[in-house]
């Protein structure tokens, strides 16, 4: 028993070890987030959104971002609810747009009125076919993100931020022409990348080396989205290209009818994923919240970050 319990503790202070939780020191800031939203369909969805965003709000996002649906199918409501957050909250709204299937006069008239409404930050995207087809650019359309990147630009002074894939974009020639394609993106104009959701810390890392390796200096904000349903991201990873690692299924065997726990094993896994990578240097994380505040809040909360009116940190014993 002796030599065992000496073993354990040589293990525990040699390494490698299981991170502990994080203790955040005092005068250490608690990492940046955004959060990102998706326009609903119905009313009683809307509601839900709402709800999510007043939840989070308190947490002071650098900003929120609102989608725009596939082949632009939600151009009116994202631009409801992005021009409602920024009339009614106090968070920075950021509105998603796309080239698919649009006139390159559509696309600016909508970034004007963005513009005059007041809303000053654009996730700009190409988007995809909806159902799924090949994508082809609309003639007279914006062909990339790039282009589009480069046409709000010649539009207004917007913030821009645009899409970067850890594990490449389905659609790539090759690795390097996707990072090449980031790097035209934010040579374009763009300020910032934020990342597909990925499963491994070290794909993302990897993948900052890579960019940073190839003159990118941009911030790469990694994307990080809770999995609660592991049947539903299993499927929606495939339609996108990012791997799902076989200990994520392993967690979540067992627990088709147990939501409860799924949500507090979905909590543990993504606090996991971000403290590894805040571990590793990265102070910025951008969290798909699927219009549910619970996860994100408790992740932001053992991250540190703290409702802006709230006692500033624990006092230590
Ligand atoms: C953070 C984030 C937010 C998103 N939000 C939305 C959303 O709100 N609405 C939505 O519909 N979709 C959204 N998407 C999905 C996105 O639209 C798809 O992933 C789409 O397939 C690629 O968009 P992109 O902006 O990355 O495209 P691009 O950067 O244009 O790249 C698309 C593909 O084309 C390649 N490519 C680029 N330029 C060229 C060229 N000149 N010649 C040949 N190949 C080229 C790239 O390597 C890549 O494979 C989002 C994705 C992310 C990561």
């Amino acid at each position: 028993m002796v030599a065992s319990s000496s073993a354990a503790l040589e293990r525990w202070l040699t390494g490698p070890r299981f991170a502990s939780l994080p203790a955040r020191g005092a005068g250490e800031k608690a990492p940046a987030l955004s959060f990102e939203f998706f326009p609903p369909r119905t009313e009683a969805l809307e509601q839900q959104l709402w709800h999510c965003i007043r939840r989070l709000e308190p947490l002071s996002p650098r900003f929120v971002s609102v989608t725009y649906g596939a082949g632009g199918s939600t151009q009116a409501r994202t631009h409801a609810i992005v021009t409602r957050i920024l009339a009614e909250t106090t968070l920075i709204p950021a509105a998603h747009l796309t080239c698919v299937g649009a006139a390159r006069a559509e696309i600016d008239a909508i970034a004007r009125a963005y513009w005059q409404a007041g809303v000053r930050h654009i996730v700009a995207l190409r988007g995809d076919v909806p159902g799924g087809g090949a994508y082809a650019p609309h003639p007279g359309g914006y062909a990339f993100a790039a282009d589009l990147v480069a046409g709000l630009k010649r539009i207004a002074d917007f913030e821009i931020s645009v899409a970067a894939y850890p594990d490449v974009h389905p659609q790539a020639a090759s690795v390097e022409a996707d990072i090449d394609n980031l790097k035209r993106k934010l040579d374009a104009g763009a300020v910032r990348a934020i990342t597909n959701y990925f499963f491994e810390a070290e794909t993302y890392l990897r993948f900052l080396e890579r960019c940073r390796a190839r003159g990118i200096t941009a911030p790469i904000v990694p994307g990080i989205m809770p999995v609660t349903n592991f049947a539903q991201a299993a499927r929606f990873s495939a339609t996108c290209g990012v791997p799902v690692p076989a200990w994520l299924g392993h967690l979540f065997v067992g627990l088709d009818d147990d939501q409860d726990t799924r949500k507090l094993v979905a909590a543990v896994v993504a606090a996991e994923q971000v403290r590894v990578l805040q571990a590793n240097g990265i102070d910025e994380f951008h969290f798909y919240t699927l219009n549910r505040p619970d996860l994100v809040y408790a992740i932001g909360h053992i991250l540190g970050v703290r409702p802006a009116t709230a006692v500033a940190d624990v006092v230590q014993p």
